[in-house]
């Protein structure tokens, strides 16, 4: 059984391989250069049993041109698709976060539609900034399901800060796909995976000088970049473990569903206390937790999720812990 995954050099896309090479599925990664699929090939060799076939690749340069995958998707069974820019800081929310989102997940299930009719499922990650009402805030009382969209317009999301356009692209991405599958009526199925910050152990490729964007939020807390805790602009995290685990299940699912994967709150004068505590070494570089006052916040519920997917999602402390415990042992290497 033949799976694509797209962005496989990623940092949620490394735990979704391993757990879909754990499970016995082949996988076809993309990346966007052989150099990249041969960094991934490495840190993945060890679960291939000396059966390298298992684990091949397709470049895709850019998820966005016309026809990216239309080779890609040839022959494969099912589809996971991740790659998606996750980035805050960029010179043109259109061409450099709102576009590669859009098209990145249109160009997929197109190409599955036209040239891969034998799919019959395909999962998405999409996030909770999809369902986040940026607008709103901290927005205590509230709790946030899967039955909310944020409502952002594509006009405001073009001139909006980096953050908030990050999560319009997601949000528009997400819709794009649904509405797809309401208008062509597909021979797939179609699921959406909905974490909000994703945090836990780096895969062994990573470098600590080109961290993924969430990775980063926590280690600015350890390395002496941030002198307080600051405001949790996105107070709620999901164990990166727990996210894979959610695509696998959610790809032998068979229903249309979103799933908002959480571990519940967390505000970042937490993640500092954790880190003082697991890493002794590093606690004259974190900021002091009482720097920064706990806030109201909305809560998330991860109720259809737990359910439907059968996941028991990981608690901060374990999330935290084994995230700055990997981002160590990278400093270590260099
Ligand atoms: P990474 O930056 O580690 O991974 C992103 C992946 O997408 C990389 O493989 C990257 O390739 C690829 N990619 C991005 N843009 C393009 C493009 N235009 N063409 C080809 N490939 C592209 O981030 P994450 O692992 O954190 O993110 C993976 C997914 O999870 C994204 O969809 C993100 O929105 C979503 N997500 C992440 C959360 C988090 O907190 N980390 C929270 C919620 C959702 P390359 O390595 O070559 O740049």
């Amino acid at each position: 059984h033949l799976i694509l995954l797209t962005g496989a050099s990623g940092f949620v896309a490394a735990h979704i391989l391993e757990s879909l090479l754990r499970h016995g599925y082949d996988v076809r990664g993309t990346v966007r250069s052989e150099a990249t699929a041969d960094k991934v090939r490495k840190t993945h060799s060890h679960l291939l049993e000396g059966t390298q076939s298992r684990l091949t690749f397709a470049i895709v340069p850019d998820v966005a041109s016309p026809g990216a995958f239309n080779d890609a998707v040839k022959d494969v069974d099912g589809v996971i698709h991740t790659a998606s820019p996750f980035a805050v800081e960029v010179e043109d929310n259109e061409r450099d976060l709102l576009q590669p989102a859009i098209k990145g997940t249109t160009e997929i299930i197109q190409a599955v539609h036209t040239y891969a009719p034998q799919v019959k499922r395909i999962v998405i990650t999409s996030s909770f900034a999809s369902i986040l009402d940026t607008s709103l805030g901290d927005r205590p009382g509230y709790t946030y399901t899967e039955a909310d969209w944020n409502p952002i317009s594509y006009d405001e999301a073009k001139t909006a800060d980096g953050p908030t356009a990050y999560c319009a692209s997601k949000n528009f991405a997400e819709r794009a796909a649904w509405d797809f599958v309401e208008e062509k009526n597909p021979n797939f199925t179609l699921a959406t995976i909905c974490p909000p910050m994703v945090y836990g152990p780096l895969q062994d490729d990573a470098s600590i000088a080109h961290l993924n964007t969430s990775s980063a939020d926590i280690y600015r807390l350890m390395n002496g970049t941030s002198k307080e805790p600051g405001h949790t602009g996105f107070p709620a995290f999901a164990d990166v473990r727990d996210v894979a685990e959610a695509h696998v299940k959610a790809y032998e699912h068979p229903n249309s569903s979103r799933y908002l994967t959480t571990g519940g709150n967390f505000q970042y004068r937490d993640v500092c206390e954790i880190i003082k505590r697991v890493l002794p070494a590093y606690a004259s570089k974190v900021p002091d937790p009482d720097a920064t006052e706990r806030v109201e916040t909305f809560g998330v519920d991860n109720g259809h999720a737990s359910r439907e997917l059968g996941i028991g999602f990981r608690g901060l402390e374990e999330c935290i812990g084994d995230a700055v415990r990997s981002l160590v042992a990278l400093e270590e290497r260099g």
